[in-house]
């Protein structure tokens, strides 16, 4: 049976209690003979300040880039609002993916069909709904220098922020997003806005060339971000993975992850580059969501988004597709039950809380397997 380091990393508010419920799937899959997850647990957050005075230790990091996948539940809350801002709990995360150089953010917007009444989307624009944004994630204009605000001789202020991509950032996210179409629906639309900006014109010519020498198999289309966003509300369905640079990422990703419905649904990942020896990409898993104080240690939160985060763990860093589709279609299974978090529950229905939900989704995966 094939064996895995994994480091769970579940920080702050709610992340302890989304993480205990992945356990439980990991110990589902290593009884059930499908692999062996070696997980390693540590601080990170406020919860690593409050331990250490720092947001993540350095021995947790390098647990981290040597583990298979690092899973990561969220940070932050009240109580750090004061800390210095170096050991802020966010702090933790940045460090993270700075040092792991995870330079891929991968966000699905996925609709199940049991919650496209949900949406704010009519049912038939978003049932069945699958689309994948890969968004750049360590350069553009949230790096870019300068990055100032100065005075004026006048007396007025100027701010400047600096978009800024080379061929080589290009070429490595657009890698991605057509290896993953590959195993998808074999279309990529290319997002930028070369009509007036410069880094634009540059994407749209290496995402073109790379797909054109390198992926003559998958579908290529560019569609300027503004266009994008408005297609994403108004006929989502036409996509299969959008690639974008980090400040439309950002935006556009936001957008299609309101088309599913909440919060508590949504998982992410971050990839660094291939390992030259191993093929191996350095990666992190989390859900999309935060710590939401305002239900933590009530045990009300939805550890979907989560248990969502380790499937694609397990699609993407550990090569077990089938387990991978086993753990997405247990999801779907209870959905379609009716069993609710409060977060999904309409009106009127009674909603189970996280550690009910993690059951329900390991007992759809006995009757599965
Ligand atoms: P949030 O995502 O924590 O919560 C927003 C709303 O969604 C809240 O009402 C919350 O109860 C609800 N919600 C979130 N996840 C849920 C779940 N799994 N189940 C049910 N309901 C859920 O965002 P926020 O309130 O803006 O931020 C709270 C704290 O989290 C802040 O300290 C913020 O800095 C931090 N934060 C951390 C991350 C991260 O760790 N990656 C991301 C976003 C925010």
């Amino acid at each position: 049976m094939a064996s895995f380091n994994l480091l769970l990393l579940p920080g702050d508010g709610i992340g302890p209690e989304v993480a205990n419920e992945v356990k439980k799937v990991t110990a589902f899959l290593g009884s059930a003979g499908i692999a062996k997850f070696e997980t390693e647990t540590d601080l990170v957050g406020g919860a690593a300040f409050d331990a250490h005075g720092v947001a993540i230790t350095d021995d947790a990091m390098a647990r981290a880039q040597a583990a298979d996948a690092v899973l990561f539940g969220a940070v932050g809350g009240p109580k750090w609002a004061d800390v210095p801002y170096h050991a802020r709990p966010e702090a933790g995360l940045l460090r993270l993916r700075k040092d792991m150089q995870l330079f891929a953010n991968l966000r699905p917007a996925v609709c199940y069909p049991a919650l496209a009444d949900a949406s704010s989307l009519k049912r038939e624009i978003v049932e069945g709904l699958d689309i994948l944004i890969v968004r750049e994630l360590t350069g553009g204009v949230y790096f870019g220098e300068p990055k100032e605000i100065v005075t004026l001789e006048n007396g007025e202020k100027r701010a400047v922020d600096t978009q800024v991509y080379t061929t080589h950032e290009i070429e490595r996210i657009a890698r991605v997003a057509f290896d993953l179409a590959k195993v998808r629906r074999k279309k990529v639309t290319s997002s930028e806005k070369h009509n007036v900006m410069r880094s634009g014109v540059l994407w749209k010519e290496v995402v073109t060339r790379v797909g054109k020498t390198e992926y003559p198999d998958i579908e290529l289309e560019h569609h300027l971000a503004d266009a994008c966003g408005m297609q994403l509300v108004r006929w989502p369905k036409q996509y299969d993975v959008i690639v974008c640079d980090n400040l439309f990422g950002d935006m556009l990703s936001d957008v299609a992850a309101m088309l599913t419905g909440s919060l508590g649904m949504l998982p992410s990942a971050s990839l660094g580059a291939p390992d030259a020896k191993t093929g191996k990409r350095k990666a992190l898993y989390e859900p999309v969501h935060g710590s939401a104080p305002d239900i933590a240690g009530k045990g009300l939160a939805n550890p979907i988004a989560m248990i969502g985060s380790f499937a694609m763990a397990l699609r993407y860093s550990c090569g077990l597709t089938e387990a991978a589709d086993l753990v997405d279609k247990a999801i779907a299974d209870v959905l379609a039950t009716g069993i609710r978090t409060r977060d999904i529950a309409p009106k009127g229905v009674n909603a189970v809380g996280t550690t009910e939900m993690g059951d329900a989704i390991v007992s759809a995966l006995k009757r599965l397997t």
